[in-house]
């Protein structure tokens, strides 16, 4: 049996993950005063060194796609930030018969924060009330208003662009002026306002003047490698540097949290966790623990974390760890757009994403599903991406300089549009513990369940529907793959891809139907604390980062409240 090695030292908190959760706790509580130790499962991080935002396809072996391709996918290329994958050679995760799940997993300091689109959105007052307002869902036990302070704070720090709009489905912030629209955005817009929807400035944590000593975005329009210099949000270089110089801060990296020990008296005491390089467990002991491994590992922590006072898992006498896990619906079509052939180059450089989005649109009438969907879009004559000719070489007869003609011509003349909408919680999607599957570790892993509701699916089809009506009034041709039948109706993605998975440990006011509170404190242990995803209620149709933050420093704030007041 592997040594224990225990650590004498106590500390206020533990925080296990380092991503916009955990970091944003990071920050708080440290600059509140305490002193706190995080784990983090996967290696630091050295933006200098990891960030390829400024190499060239012909700098790297195989121009970044790995030997035979093998990073010929999305999401799976050499030039993104570090450590974030589909798959983790030997930490695997399953899916039940009947269910098809993936899980994007970053084991970096500052998590996904590294790899995010940065597109940040708030929650409107609606989507915190989804039940009151058609009978389906739960609502959150917090409104809007009680949330809105703590967007200000996440905004004002991290620094995010956009415009007032007094859109109802996509309430405003406090913003930083956005990058004008390129010719592509401008073709959008005007056939979006011939269709009467919103298309307006987009809402993203990245830098258009500098803020809080970061230098402004130099419009690279390569974030999701990472931006050495801190001009978009990431947890790792926003939160964690903060943290740091309070001189209250210890950061445990390789730490892959296994257990939350209980003692006699049913608090958490200790977090057991193995030190990756020595393949060895250790212990540390704080007075109070925020988990903030990202939804899904958080209830993985949760569960594997049984006693005899907590049998079924941590903080679950209400059966309720794992469930309600959803994510956003998706669903994708794009169309090519012949004016852009005969466009003269010209300067397409910008942040690294759209500029523009159309936020939801038919809040105030009655449609063929419940709840609401955004739009994301982008194209144009950005760089070029792995693989981005591929489809045009399978198109095309022939080699040589007449492909190479062809490729030059439909270059930048393609739009992609991406749907992101709301899925409500059902019985039939949740994670539980795979009781046949461990990882290298020792630790066993999730097992997901899942399926998509009619409403999901009608709301795809609705988006198709958009995509083809937005596209056609541009003179464009519309293009998708998407079909009415088979495994992925209308191009409906599978349960996971959209990675806004969410609601595993969801807070409210009865114990016996969540986890926790709406302080995100677990109802059965009040020294532990949930700040990432698995505390949503709903899965709006906006990305969750800003929410998570936003809950991850109010929750922080109530900590360090019952801290001063010696309840710690
Ligand atoms: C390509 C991509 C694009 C995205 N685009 C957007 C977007 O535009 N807008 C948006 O809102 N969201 C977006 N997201 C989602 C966003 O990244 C996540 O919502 C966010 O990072 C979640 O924060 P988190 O702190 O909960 O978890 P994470 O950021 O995943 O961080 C969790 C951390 O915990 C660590 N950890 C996990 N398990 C353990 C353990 N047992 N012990 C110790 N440490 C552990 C991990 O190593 C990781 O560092 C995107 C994600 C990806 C990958
Ligand atoms: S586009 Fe701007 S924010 Fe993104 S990596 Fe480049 S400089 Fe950084």
């Amino acid at each position: 049996m592997a040594q224990v090695v225990r650590s004498p030292k106590l500390y206020d908190v533990c925080i296990i993950g380092s991503g916009a959760a955990g970091g944003t706790a990071a920050k708080v509580l440290t600059e509140g005063g305490l002193n706190v130790v995080m784990l983090e499962a996967g290696p630091p991080l050295n933006p200098e060194k990891d960030f390829k935002e400024h190499v060239w396809p012909y700098q790297l072996p195989h121009r970044g796609v790995g030997v035979g391709g093998e990073f010929r996918h999305e999401l799976g290329d050499e030039f993104m930030a570090p450590n974030g994958a589909w798959e983790i050679e030997g930490e695997p995760y399953t899916s039940a018969p009947g269910s098809q799940f993936y899980w994007f997993r970053s084991r970096i300091v500052g998590g996904r924060t590294n790899h995010w689109g940065r597109i940040a959105l708030r929650f409107a007052p609606v989507d915190f009330r989804a039940r009151s307002t058609d009978g389906m869902g739960d609502d959150w036990p917090i409104t809007y208003e009680e949330v809105s302070p703590y967007y200000d704070k996440v905004e004002s720090y991290i620094g995010v662009f956009g415009t007032k709009e007094n859109i109802p489905s996509a309430p405003d912030g406090i913003f930083l002026p956005p990058p004008p629209p390129r010719c592509t955005e401008t073709i959008i817009k005007k056939s979006c306002d011939k269709l009467n929807i919103h298309c307006v400035p987009s809402r993203m944590a990245i830098l258009t003047k500098p803020l809080n000593g970061r230098a402004a975005c130099h419009y690279c329009a390569q974030c999701g490698r990472g931006c050495i210099t801190a001009s978009n949000f990431s947890s790792s270089q926003i939160m964690i540097p903060p943290a740091q110089a309070t001189g209250r801060f210890t950061l445990i990296t390789g730490a892959m949290a296994r257990e939350i020990v209980v003692g006699k008296d049913g608090k958490a005491e200790s977090v057991a966790y193995i030190d990756k390089a020595t393949r060895s467990e250790k212990r540390v002991h704080a007075r109070a623990f925020m988990v903030a491994a990202s939804a899904c590992e958080s209830a993985r922590l949760l569960l594997n974390s049984h006693s005899t006072l907590f049998p079924d898992g941590l903080a679950n006498s209400s059966g309720a760890v794992g469930r309600y896990l959803t994510d956003s619906v998706g669903s994708s079509a794009g169309g090519y757009f012949p004016q852009l052939e005969k466009m003269p180059p010209h300067n397409h450089d910008g942040t690294g994403g759209m500029h523009l989005y159309m936020p939801w649109w038919r809040y105030d009438r009655k449609n063929d599903f419940l709840r609401g969907y955004h739009i994301e879009f982008g194209g144009g004559r950005e760089m070029p991406g792995v693989g981005e000719f591929d489809r045009i070489c399978k198109e095309h007869e022939g080699y040589g300089a007449s492909l190479k003609q062809h490729c030059r011509s439909r270059y930048g003349t393609y739009i992609g549009f991406a749907g992101r909408g709301e899925m409500i919680p059902n019985e039939h999607s949740y994670c539980d513990i795979d009781p046949n599957t461990v990882d290298q570790w020792g630790i066993p892993v999730l097992r997901f369940h899942w399926q998509w509701s009619d409403n999901e699916i009608n709301m795809a089809k609705d988006m198709q529907e958009t995509f083809r009506s937005i596209v056609e009034t541009a003179g464009g041709t519309f293009i998708s793959r998407a079909k009415p039948d088979g495994a992925h109706p209308y191009g409906i993605q599978d349960g996971g891809v959209i990675i806004h998975e969410l609601g595993t440990a969801r807070m409210g006011n009865n114990p016996k139907t969540s986890v926790l509170n709406k302080h995100c404190q677990a109802h059965d242990v009040d020294n532990i604390f949930v700040t990432d995803a698995a505390a949503f209620v709903t899965n709006p149709d906006k990305n969750p980062t800003l929410t998570i933050m936003a809950l991850s420093w109010r929750a922080s704030e109530y900590l360090l409240d019952q801290a001063k007041k010696g309840s710690l």
